[in-house]
């Protein structure tokens, strides 16, 4: 089947592939060995990709700590925070249409004395400057918004949210896992104190991800969820994944080159194919902030189709009705309902989401395949 589902995750790209494969094989060693030329190798190729991830961000290279993906990133943040500030603040604002990464922590931290506020987006899946002040209170001590929506694509208002934040001496960490590639990042502007990234959106391997944390800021102080050998600088113990991150700083370089043009590609293929289904499919409607979105997704409901028969239907396409990480449960997805959609709507929804390798042919296919395909089920 063409693969339409990129922001599930993407294929390695060849060029990351080269790099990482000598790490594998002749140049194996233990990055925290330091007697020996074996050890020495491996830390710099570390050391390099550290570098090579910093610069795609807007950040120095010793603001970045490995980890094992995106989740475990948010996982520290959150909960290193939470540490770190539990005797003093116990308040986390947040979003209902968060990551399961995010809202999961938020739960198991109100098992243990913290509060969350979760705010509900508008029909865009935008939350407001307005709506975050009023949520402040003085116990808040981090508020958490994704970038952008890994369903929808929505954008938030980012650098905004970060100077409010800040205004009132609150840390600010984002999520930031579908946007590295797609969307040009800088901490400092964006007023961003932790971001979490993860390789395997980002044509790297899966399990490294990274969490990157203000050095002149509070955040620095957060408390590590994973003890042992005091790797990272303590702040994430564990042998380093080097192959993993030798191939995430690659894609980062990669993706700092090739940004522009490939996101300016990807939107114009994104419109094609929206367009073709808008045109030419009754009953449909485009999901998320259309003005501001990620450059490589679209997300559609069907309307007058069954949600399960649609998905299970489109055997030549690979898409996704939502989050493939909740797709173990059968629940309409909770980012399409907090935006407004009800149940069968939110059921007979598509996001096809575009990537590296797509094609103006798979495109063109596409339109004509879910135009028959939807017909058929109607
Ligand atoms: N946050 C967002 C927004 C995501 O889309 C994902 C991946 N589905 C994650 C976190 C989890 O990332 P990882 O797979 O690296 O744990």
């Amino acid at each position: 089947p063409i693969y339409l589902d990129y922001n599930a995750t993407t294929p390695v790209d060849k060029r990351v592939l080269e790099k990482i494969l000598p790490y594998f094989t002749e140049h194996f060693g233990n990055a925290a060995s330091r007697s020996h030329l074996y050890g020495w190798t491996a830390q710099d190729a570390v050391e390099n990709a550290r570098q090579q991830i910093a610069d795609l961000i807007g950040a120095e290279a010793k603001e970045i700590v490995f980890t094992s993906g995106a989740t475990e990133a948010n996982n520290l943040a959150i909960k290193g925070l939470y540490e770190l500030f539990s005797t003093s603040k116990n308040h986390i604002i947040t979003v209902e249409t968060e990551h399961k990464a995010i809202l999961d922590v938020c739960k198991h931290l109100e098992k243990l004395g913290c509060e969350t506020t979760y705010l509900k987006p508008d029909s865009a899946g935008l939350i407001s400057l307005e709506q975050i002040e009023n949520a402040i209170r003085p116990e808040t001590f981090l508020i958490s918004v994704m970038y952008a929506n890994n369903e929808i694509g929505t954008i938030q208002p980012i650098r905004e949210i970060g100077a409010l934040a800040h205004k009132n001496d609150i840390l600010f960490h984002t999520d930031a896992t579908q946007v590295l590639g797609k969307v040009a990042i800088d901490v400092d502007a964006d007023n961003i104190d932790l971001l979490s990234l993860s390789g395997h959106k980002l044509y790297a391997p899966k399990g490294i991800g990274a969490l990157y944390i203000r050095k002149k800021s509070k955040a620095s102080q957060l408390i590590a969820q994973i003890d042992g050998g005091r790797h990272e600088r303590g702040y994430r113990s564990g042998t380093l994944n080097v192959t993993g991150i030798v191939g995430l700083g690659e894609a980062c370089e990669i993706a700092k080159n090739e940004l522009l043009a490939e996101n300016q590609r990807l939107s114009i293929l994104r419109d094609k194919l929206e367009q073709g289904i808008l045109q030419n499919i009754a009953d449909v409607q485009v999901n998320g902030n259309i003005e501001n979105r990620l450059p490589n997704l679209t997300n559609i409901s069907f309307g007058g189709v069954d949600g399960e028969n649609l998905l299970m239907s489109f055997r030549d396409i690979a898409v996704s009705s939502g989050s493939a990480c909740t797709s173990a449960t059968v629940e309409p997805s909770y980012v399409l309902k907090a935006i407004g959609l009800d149940d069968n709507l939110a059921y007979a929804t598509i996001r096809f989401s575009l990537g590296k390798f797509t094609t103006e042919e798979e495109i063109d296919f596409t339109i004509k395949y879910v135009k028959e395909v939807v017909e058929s089920l109607r």
